[in-house]
């Protein structure tokens, strides 16, 4: 059985990568559509074949607790916005996928974590990149210590942004800058490269407030973990130069991707010793990234399981990355 998925917000994201995928899924079809905007519901309910009675507004969106199309709610709002429509998701008694960073604190992750608990309800965040290949064949060898013990793991992550008056750059509906948005990717990669959870984090920052885009937000970030094991993580994020970059060394080699969590395009490098080689990855487990998580979320509802990535995951990377914030503004090592 193939479970409904209700879109919630219709920007690039969702348009752009998300509904084309369902053509992918095996186990997930897209059934609803939510939007403040009239024309948009007009226009995609048109090209996905979504019934007049599928599409709602976000001020009717509670009453899509009466729909039986509609299984899972998928939230790609502006991040500010994750928390609030989670929960009413929740309440109406629909699964939830929620787009990264899960919110703008960690005090509404534990929030969303509740309500769908307490409604009995499965939450996943979008980390599509745990689904795609490259990064699946860099965790197996590292864990597998193809590369021997790992000392260091490198990811940098960042774009250069435009349009200054883009939600992004306003901290009100982003809650932070480049971290929140890109780093993010640095910050998911050095922890399931490490397998670990970090116990210490110290950050640095640059940011140029004379530029109209940075009056709100910060621009970029350089931060370290500090693993249990005694590895160390090294992160950067940026909205003023171009990076997507993952690397894992041990005492016997590397394993290199770049770009490591992109759209697609994915290459990796492996050295072992003297042997440097490109690795092609075995297949995924689905047809892209996009059309993998998807389907992961309606089969951990199919068979009650609880997704890879869920809310604690997404929890656990708001808490570092309050952290980092928090080592920036006092400059100091925060400890975990
Ligand atoms: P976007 O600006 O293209 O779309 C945002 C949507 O929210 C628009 O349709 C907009 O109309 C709607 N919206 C509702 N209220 C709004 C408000 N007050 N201000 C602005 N927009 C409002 O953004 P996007 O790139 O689609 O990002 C949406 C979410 O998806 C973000 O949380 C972002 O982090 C996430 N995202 C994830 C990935 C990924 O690869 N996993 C990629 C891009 C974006």
């Amino acid at each position: 059985r193939k479970l409904g998925y209700a879109i919630v917000g219709l920007g690039s994201y969702a348009t752009r990568q998300i509904m084309p995928r369902f053509k992918d899924c095996r186990f997930s079809r897209l059934t609803a559509l939510v939007s403040g905007t009239p024309s948009k519901l007009e226009q995609y309910g048109e090209e996905y074949g979504i019934p007049g009675r599928n599409r709602y507004s976000y001020a009717n969106f509670d009453s899509i607790r009466s729909n039986p199309d509609v299984d899972i709610v998928y939230i790609i709002l502006p991040n500010s916005m994750h928390a609030e429509y989670t929960v009413r998701a929740a309440r109406a008694g629909k699964h939830v996928m929620c787009e990264k960073p899960m919110a703008v604190s960690s005090a509404e992750c534990q929030q969303m974590i509740a309500a769908c608990r307490q409604a009995n309800r499965k939450l996943m965040i979008g980390y599509r990149s745990r689904f795609q290949p490259h990064n699946i064949e860099a965790i197996r060898l590292a864990r597998s210590r193809a590369v021997g013990k790992p000392g260091l793991i490198e990811s940098e992550h960042g774009f250069t942004i435009g349009d200054p008056t883009q939600w992004r750059l306003k901290r009100a509906l982003s809650g932070g800058g480049s971290l929140m948005d890109i780093g993010i990717y640095s910050v998911q990669a050095l922890r399931y490269m490490a397998g670990e959870e970090p116990v210490s984090v110290s950050s640095t920052e640059f940011t140029d407030r004379r530029d109209v885009r940075f009056r709100d937000c910060e621009d970029r970030i350089a931060f370290n973990f500090l693993f249990p094991s005694g590895l160390i993580g090294q992160g950067f994020s940026s909205y003023n130069s171009n990076h997507n970059h993952l690397r894992l060394s041990g005492d016997k080699g590397w394993i290199d991707l770049d770009p490591a969590t992109s759209y697609g395009g994915q290459k990796m490098r492996v050295r072992i010793g003297s042997d440097e080689r490109e690795v092609d990855p075995p297949a995924g487990p689905g047809a892209n990234q996009f059309a993998a998580q998807l389907d992961h979320l309606s089969q951990c509802v199919l068979t009650n399981r609880e997704p890879i990535v869920n809310g604690e995951e997404g929890l656990r990377d708001l808490r570092v990355m309050e952290a980092i914030y928090r080592s920036m503004k006092e400059g100091r090592t925060i400890r975990l």
